[in-house]
């Protein structure tokens, strides 16, 4: 067989990306759409999807909003049936809608614990359980998991984020055991420390960024269009035996001690 000569092309792909009205999830819209790919947008205010698709209607880009909470399985379900329905096929789900909260875990409620558990792991399995059934059926698909360097690694006063990284790299895993089966790919992207409203704790701290500016071999903080290379691959047919994987996207964080 020969080379496709353009692997990395998404034309005529349509892609979700969840939690895209800002910060990463965005700028992978952004990538995914520069690739070729015509976009939704995602995120729980009508208001603030819609802001942005008209902003990226005006630079030129194919984009739809589709706005539903992660979290609810029932408001997921039915917003993925409309999609499919009134805007056509799912062709790559990114999920990429997560929250953090910050407190050491003798001091987390369980409020909290919840809150962050139903976004970045509950949410995860609603969205692509609700896609995946529609991929099935077409025998193809791309999902790809927004983890973290937390997939990984722990630190103080974020355990429960941690955890619920870990847990969507084995998410990732085993959706990759069911479903690969059926010619979906699932792979996760798990960034190092991007300067987003999600970090802007971290940003705010000179001492942080000191620390993580040693801590990481390349020296310095990502930067959020950095991700959308591995974005691009993970959603095209370049990846197409890619399966079941994490690609850390993290100046070499995760490598080193
Ligand atoms: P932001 O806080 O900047 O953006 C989060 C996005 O998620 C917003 O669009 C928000 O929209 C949406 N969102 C939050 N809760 C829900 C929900 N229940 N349903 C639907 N949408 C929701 O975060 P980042 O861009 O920094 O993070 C994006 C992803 O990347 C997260 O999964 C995060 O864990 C991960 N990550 C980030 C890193 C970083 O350095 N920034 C590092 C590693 C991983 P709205 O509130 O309007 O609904």
């Amino acid at each position: 067989m020969q080379p496709h000569p353009d692997p990395f092309r998404l034309d005529g792909q349509r892609a979700l990306i969840t939690g895209s009205v800002r910060g990463i999830g965005l700028t992978l819209a952004r990538g995914l759409a520069t690739a070729g790919a015509s976009v939704i947008i995602n995120g729980r205010h009508r208001a603030a999807a819609e802001d942005v698709c008209a902003t990226l209607r005006a630079e030129g880009i194919r984009a739809d909003c589709s706005v539903f909470d992660v979290a609810e399985h029932s408001e997921v379900a039915s917003a993925i049936a409309a999609v499919e329905q009134e805007l056509g096929a799912i062709d790559i789900l990114v999920n990429n809608a997560g929250i953090q909260h910050r407190a050491t875990l003798e001091e987390f409620t369980p409020q909290d614990w919840q809150r962050l558990m139903r976004t970045n792991l509950d949410g995860v399995f609603n969205v692509s359980q609700a896609v995946a059934r529609h991929m099935i059926g077409r025998g193809r698909g791309k999902i790809i998991n927004i983890g973290s360097v937390q997939s990984e690694l722990a630190r103080p006063t974020i355990a429960p984020y941690a955890a619920s990284k870990g847990a969507v790299r084995m998410l990732t895993r085993g959706m990759c055991a069911d479903w690969a089966r059926h010619g979906l790919q699932i792979n996760g992207l798990a960034p190092g420390y991007f300067q987003t409203e999600l970090n802007r704790a971290l940003v705010q701290d000179a001492e942080f960024s000191r620390w993580l500016c040693q801590r990481t071999p390349a020296g310095r903080w990502g930067k959020v269009e950095e991700l959308c290379g591995a974005a691009v691959f993970l959603a095209s047919r370049a990846a197409d035996f890619v399966n079941g994987q994490m690609l850390y996207v993290d100046g070499g964080l995760t490598s080193v001690v």
